[in-house]
């Protein structure tokens, strides 16, 4: 007889936004001609840059001509786009990350979810609360957890991020945990909150994590939105960091690639885990094994769009895109600040984390139902997102007027 996996019974019945997108088609069929904003789910609205769009132009004509077609390409990724990030992401800010320490993907959502099979089945996760649910469900998939009780997985260690430590956990949080961690899993520029780490807060992760021999997996899918001086757009910033941490990176929100699939993790040389006799095992050789035997790279148009946003046409056009969610961001922000709600995210985000004050899920219910306005609950990133709704700034600029018009009347 053959046995399902049954660590996917664990998984919560619905992925977060498969109920909200449930709740707002109930409301749309129970009032057809309500004009629904969406400021839920964070997928951009706006266009690729021009330089971008040429560049992929290009590449279609490339492969329409015998001498440049490109099949199969290199698993890892092409040089000429690993090299214009290590250049550009890396050592143009004095980061020490090279072109074939970074493996490009079809984008950060796939690496972090596959990332996990590096590690040992009993490995020991951390994972912030709130959370993108991506690093828990994947674990939870991979039987690393117990059963789910309270919103809560048995076996994993809950980092809390609230309003008193500005929603950046600290090591210290460690004391009196009754697992230590392996892995932990950070996320700057915060999905959901909108947080950012200062250099200091992630010092303190990477000492910690080098004394511990443990793991960081950082999520960098949101450094383009930082503007705040000082603010390291790279776990990398930190000293020791390469001996100790994992960065993901994607062009989703950088430059408008949700739709064209494009990222990189980098796998710095050295950076090792353990046998169970003790010996260090690298595990950039690992990963470039894992990716060339169940990955086939992402596809050359794609990374030739990728490279142009490296170009300096295409630089300025995507941060000015970037600077226009920002700005919608601001206005979402001051918006609710005016109600008189407290207000954080939003200044290097594309995400405004709103303390509501009341049940999160009943306050979703509120907007949609009363203003036809679609957020995101933060009970559904984990148990301390409760009375907290995800504000997202990726629409256009009429529609953010006409949500904050709306809102002003709450
Ligand atoms: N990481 C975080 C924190 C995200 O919020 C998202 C997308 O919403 C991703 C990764 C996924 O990025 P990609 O589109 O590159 O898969």
């Amino acid at each position: 007889m053959l046995h399902v996996n049954e660590n996917y019974g664990k998984i919560q019945a619905s992925y977060l936004f498969t109920e909200i997108a449930h709740r707002v088609a109930a409301h749309q069929a129970a009032n057809p001609g309500a004009d629904i904003i969406r400021l839920g789910i964070g997928d951009v609205t706006e266009p690729l840059a021009p330089a971008v769009v040429s560049a992929m132009h290009k590449a279609v004509d490339d492969e329409a001509s015998r001498e440049n077609f490109h099949g199969y390409g290199p698993e890892q990724g092409y040089a000429f786009l690993r090299e214009k990030a290590a250049a550009a992401d890396f050592a143009a800010r004095g980061i020490d990350i090279a072109a074939d320490e970074i493996f490009v993907s079809d984008g950060a959502k796939c690496d972090c979810g596959n990332i996990q099979e590096l590690f040992a089945g009993d490995v020991t996760i951390a994972v912030t609360d709130p959370v993108y649910p991506v690093y828990v469900d994947t674990n939870v998939m991979a039987g690393r957890t117990g059963a789910n009780a309270g919103g809560r997985y048995d076996g994993l260690v809950y980092l809390e991020c609230n309003a008193e430590n500005g929603f950046v956990p600290s090591p210290a949080a460690l004391e009196g945990a009754p697992r230590k961690p392996d892995l932990v899993y950070l996320c700057y520029p915060n999905n959901p909150t909108g947080a950012v780490a200062t250099k200091a807060q992630l010092q303190q992760w990477v000492d910690w994590a080098r004394s511990a021999k443990a793991l960081i997996l950082f999520d960098a899918a949101y450094e383009a939105f930082i503007r705040t001086p000082g603010i390291p757009r790279s776990i990398y910033e930190c000293e020791g960091a390469r001996e100790c941490a994992i960065e993901f990176r994607s062009y989703s929100k950088t430059a408008g690639f949700t739709g064209l699939r494009c990222g990189y993790t980098v796998v710095p040389k050295g950076l090792a885990a353990y046998a169970a006799d003790g010996r260090p095992v690298e595990l950039r050789p690992m990963w470039t094994r894992r990716q060339t035997t169940k990955f086939n790279g992402a596809s050359y148009i794609t990374q030739r769009g990728a490279e142009a946003v490296y170009s300096p046409e295409g630089a300025a056009q995507t941060k000015a895109t970037i600077d226009f969610y920002l700005e919608n961001a601001r206005l979402i922000k001051e918006a609710f600040g005016k109600l008189g709600y407290t207000v954080a995210g939003a200044d290097d985000s594309p995400y405004v984390w709103i303390n509501v004050r009341s049940d999160s899920w009943e306050f979703f219910d509120v907007l949609l139902k009363r203003l036809n306005i679609v957020t995101t609950p933060g009970a559904g990133f984990g148990r301390a997102g409760e009375g907290f709704i995800r504000v997202s700034a990726f629409n256009s600029r009429a529609n953010v007027l006409k949500a904050i018009e709306r809102i002003s009347k709450l």
